[in-house]
């Protein structure tokens, strides 16, 4: 836009006006001539102060060739708009939208530019405070990582190690009791009894510990999906045995394919079910039922018992490792909830529970699905 010189006096009028706005006018070789009571806040320095300065030195402007490539646009459009630097008088870094207007040429003076300001400190300073605590963030993930993987490298060699003196300390105990066995009394044929399941416990307990380091080693969050039936069906298969002992009635609905390997997602079930199995009443037929619906954008899957049920103390803690609510009586190691969390977690889904003491329980996870 060309504004004609002849609006001058309109133009210093409306600078009156618009005194409290940040407006500069400076001649074509950068001297400042007309200053605002708007510039003097922002900047700090009085109108007798900055009048008759070059503005690019009082200013400190950056960058440093804005001036050629500011007045190299004028010449050509008449305007310029761009984001610059500059420093105020006590020496802060002030970030400003500029917009420049030319007033063209008469014969007798080279043009003027008109710059009015947009105050951008603020939210460059947000900005990039933003960026150092993304960048904190990546380096926070990056070690988090590490760390994890360290863990989980840990507790893979640990649980490896342990299973072959158990193993060998499993035979030897075979190997002793039967050769000595006979000769032992009551007592002595208890304890033996004890060490052998104290044993049988450690073996599942590093099996455990080793499946739930491995979790992640393969792909979990896979790009096509699986067929979550085929999943459940896999886990039932292998839970046969258990299932038909407890005489469980299963009802399972249709579910849907989901975003995550086949493995894995049977291994939720399998965890899931054979949960419902061990924690059932022994004065109620078992029911499991198995259910999913659609709730935008992830897809919720149910397995719902009518076992023992947990007290609202016990509903996060159960996906920790090694928290068991029941000792002994009931076997098992305390890691099937973690990993069944770990695989959801990694698949991009939560996992939770919904029970009340004596009223059964309802495993619930999201995943995601192909478009519905
Ligand atoms: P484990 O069954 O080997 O103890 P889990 O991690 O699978 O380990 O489960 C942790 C705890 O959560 C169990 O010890 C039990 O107290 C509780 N729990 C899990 N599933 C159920 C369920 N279906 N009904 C009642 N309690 C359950």
């Amino acid at each position: 836009m060309l504004v004609e010189k002849s609006a001058e006096g309109a133009i210093s009028a409306l600078a009156r006006t618009l005194d409290q706005s940040l407006i500069l006018i400076e001649d074509w070789d950068g001297i400042i001539e007309h200053w605002t009571s708007g510039c003097q806040h922002l900047y700090g320095w009085s109108a007798d102060e900055a009048i008759g300065k070059f503005a690019d030195d009082l200013l400190q402007t950056l960058p440093r060739d804005s001036f050629d490539s500011i007045r190299h646009h004028l010449r050509a459009t008449g305007t310029w708009q761009g984001e610059i630097q500059q420093t105020a008088k006590d020496g802060t870094s002030i970030f400003v939208l500029t917009r420049c207007v030319m007033l063209s040429e008469n014969q007798d003076r080279r043009p003027s530019i008109v710059s009015t300001y947009t105050d951008l400190t603020g939210s460059f300073k947000i900005q990039r405070e933003l960026e150092i605590a993304n960048e904190r963030l990546r380096t926070m993930a990056l070690e988090l990582e590490s760390s994890n993987a360290e863990l989980e490298e840990f507790a893979r060699i640990a649980s490896h190690d342990l299973s072959a003196p158990l193993v060998s300390t499993r035979w030897l105990l075979d190997l002793f009791y039967s050769r000595y066995g006979s000769d032992l009394d009551e007592e002595g044929q208890s304890s033996i009894q004890e060490i052998i399941q104290s044993l049988e416990r450690m073996t599942n307990l590093t099996e455990a510990i080793l499946e739930h380091a491995l979790v992640g080693t393969g792909a979990i969050h896979a790009n096509e999906a699986s067929d979550a039936e085929a999943a459940l069906s896999f886990a039932l298969a292998n839970l046969q045995k258990e299932l038909n002992l407890s005489g469980a009635v299963i009802k399972r609905g249709a579910l849907p394919k989901l975003f995550i390997a086949a493995q894995p997602l049977a291994q939720v079930f399998q965890n899931l079910v054979s949960n419902a199995v061990k924690y059932r009443r022994s004065d109620t037929p078992l029911r499991i039922d198995l259910t999913a619906t659609f709730q935008a954008p992830d897809w919720l899957i149910m397995v719902e018992d009518n076992g023992l049920g947990i007290e609202a103390s016990w509903l996060e803690r159960i996906f920790q490792p090694l928290q068991r609510r029941y000792g002994s009586e009931i076997s098992g190691s305390g890691i099937g909830l973690a990993t069944c969390r770990k695989i959801v977690t990694r698949a991009g889904g939560k996992i939770w529970v919904e029970s009340e003491l004596g009223r059964g329980s309802k495993f619930c996870f999201t995943l995601r699905g192909p478009v519905h």
